[in-house]
């Protein structure tokens, strides 16, 4: 396991807005606030969702697709900074109305509602290819 310690820790609460696409949003609070690193959570219900799944042998994302409300029970995730950009890597987990749910890795959702709690820190977090997994990871 590679790690690294973190310091200048910031704190936010945020309301997500209706209608909007839930990951893009925070992703536009990060470069507002030129948020590097961080990590959040957050509870809601959004109108629609896709849904990524790693094909670890192929190497490759496949999508699911829901056209359906859900809550979102809850979304976790953090935020890196991938091709000069911030980026929002979001998991989640979605209840249906009769209690059964669907869960993965989130590319993009409707936001109904969504209240968050970030938690950044004062340090640059750069996702480079990693070519054991094909993933953009972090070099720590
Ligand atoms: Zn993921």
């Amino acid at each position: 396991m590679d790690y690294a310690r973190v310091e200048g820790a910031r704190e936010y609460v945020a309301r997500l807005e209706h209608g909007r696409d839930w990951r893009e949003q925070i992703e536009v609070f990060a470069n507002e606030e030129a948020i590097d690193a961080a990590f959040f959570f957050g509870i809601g219900a959004v109108q629609d969702a896709e849904l990524w799944f790693y094909d670890q042998d192929e190497g490759e994302y496949d999508a699911i697709r829901f056209e359906e409300p859900f809550e979102v029970t809850p979304a976790v995730g953090n935020i890196s900074v991938l091709d000069g950009e911030p980026f929002a890597h979001t998991h989640a987990t979605l209840s249906r109305e009769d209690g059964s749910v669907v869960a993965g890795h989130l590319e993009s959702a409707t936001t109904f509602a969504g209240e968050l709690y970030v938690r950044a820190f004062g340090t640059s977090l750069e996702r480079e290819h990693d070519p054991v997994t094909d993933l953009d990871l972090w070099p720590l």
